[in-house]
């Protein structure tokens, strides 16, 4: 379809006009398009030829409005570091409403009411790192917001000690309601009560259909959230995937990863690693990440006391862990080629084995896992061994997992058809990002859109990149970022 020919819905002005904001973007000046996602494109019909035209930066920035659209802001609250922040919300992105289920809304588009001290603006560096690790999650089957397409501009935001271009990254998602926004409308002065059930009703029919017409349909969502929420640490784990800001306000109530700041696919593995530079406790760690979504969920549980049986649900969540546990063992089970037997056994020790020989061995992370799939036999270790910097932890781990291969009867064949579905070549590392980042500021947007087709299509051969195969230079592993976007 044209541009012209989308047909917007609105559907978020049934809440009291308290709860949002209806606006229109400030525009940047002189935008110029950076990169359009085709995939992205087909899922809301959009022609993709329609984002090289003039009218499609408009749309972008803000000046054109499409067919049934009416921009607003959502208010949202949100716990930051474990600290309660009474009024957050979209203090820089624009809803412009929803087609085939996709609620767009371009995020870096000026001021709103809920932009508190920040200038509503997003950087080019910072859009493009979620422009493409949406694409990235996707591709790996970890559940995530996507997005359509980046725009730059001669307009400038200053972050730290620079000044930076600012951009416009549309965003797509069947749902944009977090955790947060149910800790604001919890506290609403008046009819608390009424609008929680009516946002309840708003994620069920957003994320939860299937649920509409059930008894206790409230306290079924809580549970579906916290079954989606348990798989999505697991997915973010197996793929060695830091998140770096999982406060409350980012944390979706449809089971998607949103927001993407300060997060990084790890390089070398570290159990500890915490990718975000203000986090220094490590309160977003890596492997604290089940456990503060475990947190979160019970913020969540907090204000849907007023609407559900308290205890149910922490009767509920006390399936949580172990549900973690056994969706990141199937995984992992995978990615070394095996299989959780009938009988249960999930290769536990052989797993834990693993992450320890791999963090003292400093590996990187999925290329060891690229590298096992292709191993041909247990006499040459030398493709693994060799990117290794400490090689005995791992020489030792070899001969736990040939026995187990040896018992569980399994092959280099089998191993490979399981592997290979897992196992991807490619990994949007933040060396990579940074690459691209750096050309993009220098106005050639190049590598943005190759990176794009790598994020996409992780598990195929892009042979002019193969160094993006290979592991991080040890100058760029496991590098902090810091928050400014
Ligand atoms: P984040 O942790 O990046 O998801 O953002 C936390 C809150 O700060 C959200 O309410 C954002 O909308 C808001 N925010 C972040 N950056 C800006 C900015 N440059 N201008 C206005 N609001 C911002
Ligand atoms: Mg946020
Ligand atoms: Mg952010």
């Amino acid at each position: 379809m044209k541009l012209d020919e989308l047909k917007l819905e609105v559907d978020y002005f049934e809440f009291d006009e308290k709860l949002y904001q209806k606006l229109n973007a400030t525009p940047l000046k002189n935008p110029k398009l950076v990169s359009f996602n085709q995939k992205a494109c087909d899922l809301i019909g959009l022609d993709y030829k329609e984002c090289e035209t003039q009218e499609f930066l408009e749309f972008m920035n803000g000046t054109k409005i499409l067919k049934g659209s009416v921009p607003y802001s959502m208010v949202y609250a949100g716990h930051q570091f474990g600290y309660f922040v009474p009024q957050l919300g979209d203090g820089r992105a624009i809803n412009l409403g929803s087609i085939n289920g996709w609620h767009l809304q371009t995020k870096g588009s000026g001021l709103t009411r809920y932009s508190r001290q920040g200038d509503g603006r997003a950087v080019l560096r910072s859009s493009i790192r979620e422009y493409l690790v949406s694409e990235a999650m996707y591709a790996l089957g970890i559940p995530t917001t996507r997005a359509l397409a980046i725009i730059d501009s001669d307009s400038f935001a200053h972050r730290e000690w620079n000044q930076e271009s600012c951009s416009i990254v549309l965003r797509m998602s069947p749902s944009w309601i977090r955790i947060g926004t149910f800790e604001y409308f919890a506290r609403t002065k008046q009819n608390a009560e009424k609008n929680l059930k009516q946002l309840a009703n708003y994620v069920i029919k957003q994320s939860y259909p299937e649920l509409e017409n059930e008894e206790n349909k409230y306290e079924k969502m809580f549970y579906s959230l916290v079954d989606r929420s348990a798989k999505l640490m697991a997915l973010w784990q197996v793929y060695g995937f830091q998140h770096g800001v999982m406060n409350t306000d980012n944390f979706s109530m449809a089971g998607l990863t949103i927001d993407y700041g300060p997060y990084a696919f790890m390089d070398y593995f570290e159990k500890n690693s915490i990718c975000n530079h203000t986090d220094v406790e490590g309160r977003y760690s890596y492997n604290n990440q089940p456990y503060v979504a475990r947190w979160n969920l019970f913020v969540l549980l907090d204000c849907l006391k007023k609407i559900c049986d308290e205890t149910k649900l922490e009767n509920y969540m006390k399936n949580y862990l172990s549900l973690h546990k056994k969706i990141y063992l199937d995984m992992m089970n995978k990615r070394v080629g095996l299989e959780v037997s009938k009988s249960g056994d999930s290769n536990l020790y052989l797993i834990l084995e693993l992450l320890g020989a791999l963090e003292s061995s400093k590996m990187d992370y999925n290329v060891f896992f690229y590298r096992l799939t292709n191993l041909k036999s247990f006499e040459d270790l030398s493709s693994i061994l060799d990117i290794a910097v400490f090689q005995e932890p791992l020489k030792k781990w070899f001969e736990s997992y040939k026995k187990v291969c040896l018992e569980q009867e399994t092959t280099f064949e089998s191993r490979f058809e399981i592997m290979k579905k897992v196992n991807p070549k490619y990994i949007l590392k933040n060396y990579m990002l940074q690459e691209a980042i750096q050309k993009a500021d220098e106005g050639d947007y190049w590598l943005v859109n190759e990176l794009l087709n790598i994020a996409l299509n992780p598990f195929d051969e892009h042979p002019d990149f193969e160094r993006y195969a290979q592991p991080t230079p040890m100058k760029f592993a496991n590098i902090k970022l810091s928050c400014s976007s």
